[in-house]
């Protein structure tokens, strides 16, 4: 199959959807990569490595969609890229239509074939393209939250572990899954005290099992959440239901009952927020203060570290292109439930029923 990777073309992103090693991979089974100029440079890949990994160089994204059968991208297309895609041609990538008419329209007017990376679903219901981004958004909304605790960027200029003698922060996570999990485990490794929250308590009962003796973890609920933040250096916010706005456990008044220089930051912006007052921020921007209390909210966390989230993310991706590419699309996703769970828009028609539900479009 001849595999296309266009460069990012939306505003800030750096990442790229195939990393050299993935060429190389290909390369094995026959397939002919095509890359566009300078795809991999913000991730920190020269076109000289995807070069000798075997990948032709193309200098622009018109001739990297004309020569394709399977574009592999990191983000949905946008307006300037939707003519250059072709009937019939397999764009595997996120898409979020359900949040985008127009991109959604776009595509069924292309004709395209659309695998959509944030509804690939494993029979256990997880969506293995999105977890590498929420461990990413995890581990680094610790690395985060430290550096605004300093008193130069308006925190409460406490250390997160604290030194001998002096009692570490105290770190409250809100949400136990992968980004819960992943921001627990790096601040109890920096020595900080941890308070894990959920409203599930196998899953509660799990994290109590496998983290260190400085985490400790709790139901949530409003009464354990208004005592907690009175002592808390550090919220995080890392609450998800599926298919819904995220809900506000931490609602305008609580703010009252927090130190000044509290920090919080709320990973589940990009659901609406749990944290009432969040609104989402960038990277060129990403806080602002209420009430002397610091607010985290940038929307797309992974952007910021390019190189750790282009290697995460194909890690996840390489498996579901090979097999595409192997395969084509209509075996592919015969042949693997998960794939098929991917299809949001084939030749001219939606097939993902929330995106149906969401546009009113018919299946
Ligand atoms: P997940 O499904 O793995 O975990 C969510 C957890 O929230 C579950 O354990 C669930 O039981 C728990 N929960 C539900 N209601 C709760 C409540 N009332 N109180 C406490 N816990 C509750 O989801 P995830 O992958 O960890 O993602 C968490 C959020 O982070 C999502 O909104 C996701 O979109 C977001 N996210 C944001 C970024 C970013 O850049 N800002 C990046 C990745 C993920």
């Amino acid at each position: 199959m001849v595999i296309g990777v266009p460069k990012e073309i939306k505003n800030n992103e750096n990442r790229v959807a195939l990393t050299p090693a993935g060429v190389t991979e290909l390369r094995k089974y026959g397939h002919a990569v095509y890359i566009q100029a300078t795809a991999g440079v913000g991730s920190g890949f020269e076109d000289e490595e995807y070069a000798a990994a075997g990948a032709t160089i193309l200098s622009t994204i018109e001739e990297v969609y004309a020569i394709a059968d399977m574009i592999v991208k990191v983000k949905e297309p946008i307006a300037q890229e939707y003519k250059l895609i072709k009937e019939n041609q397999l764009l595997f990538t996120y898409f979020h239509f359900a949040s985008s008419e127009e991109l959604t329209h776009a595509m069924i007017q292309q004709k395209a074939v659309c695998l959509a990376y944030e509804t690939v679903e494993k029979t256990d219901r997880s969506l293995p393209l999105l977890i590498p981004m929420s461990e990413v958004a995890g581990r680094m909304a610790v690395q985060e939250g430290a550096k605004y605790l300093e008193k130069p960027l308006k925190g409460r200029g406490i250390l997160l572990g604290g030194v001998p003698g002096v009692k570490p922060a105290r770190v409250l996570v809100l949400g136990g899954g992968i980004v819960g999990t992943q921001a627990a485990k790096m601040a109890a490794g920096l020595g900080a005290h941890v308070t894990i929250m959920d409203v599930n308590l196998t899953r509660l009962r799990y994290l109590s099992d496998i983290m260190p003796e400085n985490v400790d973890t709790m139901m949530s609920n409003e009464y354990n959440i208004r005592a907690e933040i009175k002592q808390s250096d550090l919220i995080i916010g890392a609450v998800l239901i599926p298919g819904a706005k995220a809900p506000h456990l931490i609602t305008r008044d609580m703010l009252k009952l927090m130190r000044s220089g509290t920090v919080l930051v709320d990973v589940a912006v990009d659901q609406g927020g749990c944290i009432e007052t969040c609104t989402p921020t960038t990277h060129e921007n990403p806080t602002f203060i209420i009430d002397g209390v610091v607010h985290y909210c940038v929307a797309n966390m992974p952007g910021a570290v390019p190189y750790t989230s282009t290697v995460a993310l194909t890690n996840a991706t390489l498996p579901y292109v090979l097999q595409l590419a192997n395969k084509g699309w209509q075996q592919a996703c015969r042949d693997n439930e998960e794939l098929l769970k991917g299809l949001n828009v084939v030749n001219g028609k939606v097939v993902y029923n929330g995106v149906a539900e969401a546009w009113e479009l018919p299946l």
